[in-house]
């Protein structure tokens, strides 16, 4: 459905005639992503857009040169939405006979990136801004941001502690690890030696005898510029695939293995863009015990249907449908937009090179743990775990599946997919089979901070 009224939109440009044409790009639609890891603007037309940019402190301009001023484009400054973290306003305004001026007021200094996409999928040429922060979001700190949201109690310092403070048993695995990782005292500890501070009170975590955190990375597949596959009711998978995951993630963070509490980290929390190269750094930074992406992915044919799940595969598909799926994923880096020049291809390189043996192994004693439970649930659309190159599950310590929970190509998978109770049922059998993986493969004792 989306793809019909991009392409009615570029039709009906084309339509307007040669006048227009003459002139220069004519703007099919503009979209703004917000997100706290950054905010992407990204203009579509017929034709390649020149732009020139000014950036100040608070604000940007942005010259789209040979058009005219187009109603298409006004629409972007009804998109703002009061709670971007970067976009106050835009204006835009006629700068000269074929120039058209979009002035972007900044809520905060942004280090803006500009780049052109090539046509890919249904999309015509994109001009892409993405607003990023002047120090980029750390995962880590953002796990750490939203375990502050869910504590009720304001912080406490106790009585300065007996030395042994070290040999007890950490009653916050998390802020223990907060603080290792950033070499820095916990928040209520500002100006008191970190030898002399009390880890936060956590009553949810206040009688877990573990220095020991388990975190699931949680991974929704697509997002932003890439929708995913689309049912035939326009189901998006981007949107189905973050309610499961927010499902899921209630179900981990409410979950112990043997009293080491779980927390489960999402590769991304809102409708934007993330990197399959980035999703896998984030999972990383986290240290991640288990990676588990999120899909809900179409098939050449209707009838396809069932739960499947897929780990990575040093030679070769396991069959051909494997193949054809993996390389459907990792083309979201085509359709959700990557600036190529921005990625630190050596960091890529270094990583995809190293063993990944024990990770694959691994990866698939989880993958059968998570198909056990799902057929439960569900259909399979087949019984074992398939092995296929897929970039997003490429960290080489981390045990990564990519479960697709059903095809959204399927109306009656899309009718399903989109309940919140068989979401509800989805989640529920995802647990099971993390706990179930666990109870038969303990976390190792793997020393967190680096
Ligand atoms: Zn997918």
């Amino acid at each position: 459905m989306k793809r019909r009224s991009i392409l009615n939109a570029g039709t009906l440009v084309l339509l307007l005639g040669a006048q227009q044409i003459a002139r220069g790009a004519g703007i099919v639609a503009v979209r703004l992503w917000p997100a706290p890891d950054y905010t992407r603007l990204t203009i579509e037309s017929d034709t390649l857009l020149a732009s020139k940019q000014q950036v100040a402190a608070d604000r940007m301009t942005l010259d789209l040169e040979g058009i005219a001023l187009d109603p298409a484009l006004r629409e972007l400054v009804g998109k703002v939405k009061a709670d971007d973290p970067f976009i106050a306003g835009i204006r835009i305004a006629q700068a000269g006979p074929n120039t058209v001026r979009l002035t972007i007021a900044l809520k905060q200094a942004a280090l803006p990136q500009v780049f052109q996409l090539q046509p890919v999928a249904a999309y015509q040429h994109r001009l892409v801004v993405d607003f990023y922060p002047p120090r980029p979001v750390d995962p880590l700190e953002a796990l750490i941001a939203e375990r502050m949201k869910e504590q009720d109690k304001p912080l406490a310092i106790a009585p300065a502690p007996a030395p042994a403070i070290a040999a007890a048993p950490v009653p916050d695995p998390l802020g223990e690890l907060i603080a290792q990782q950033t070499q820095r005292p916990p928040r209520a500890a500002v100006q008191v030696p970190a030898s002399e501070v009390a880890k936060p009170a956590v009553p949810a975590l206040a009688n877990a005898k573990t220095d020991r955190l388990i975190i699931v990375a949680l991974d929704p597949g697509h997002g932003g510029e890439d929708p995913g596959a689309i049912g035939p009711g326009g189901t998006r998978e981007k949107d189905v695939v973050l309610q499961i995951a927010h499902l899921l993630r209630e179900r981990i963070n409410n979950m112990s293995i043997n009293g080491n509490p779980m927390r489960a980290f999402l590769t991304r929390d809102a409708d934007f863009f993330v990197p399959l190269g980035t999703r896998v750094d984030k999972a990383r930074r986290v240290q991640a015990d288990l990676f588990v992406s999120i899909h809900a992915d179409a098939f050449m044919t209707p009838t396809a249907r069932g739960a499947s799940v897929f780990a990575l595969s040093q030679s070769g598909a396991s069959s051909s449908a494997a193949r054809w799926m993996a390389d459907k994923e990792n083309k979201a880096d085509l359709v959700g937009g990557l600036n190529i020049k921005a990625q630190d291809q050596h960091v890529m390189r270094a990583m995809l090179d190293m063993s990944t043996t024990a990770q694959i192994n691994d990866s698939l004693k989880l993958g059968s743990a998570l198909l056990g439970e799902m057929g439960t649930v569900g259909r399979l659309h087949k019984g074992s775990v398939e092995q296929a190159g897929f970039a997003v599950l490429k960290a080489p310590d981390i045990p990564s599946v990519l479960v697709e929970t059903a095809f959204i190509s399927n109306p009656e998978e899309e009718t399903k997919l989109r309940s919140s109770g068989y979401q509800e049922q989805l989640a529920d059998a995802l647990i099971k089979g993390i706990e179930r993986y666990f109870s038969r493969n303990p976390p190792l004792a793997r020393n967190r901070p680096l």
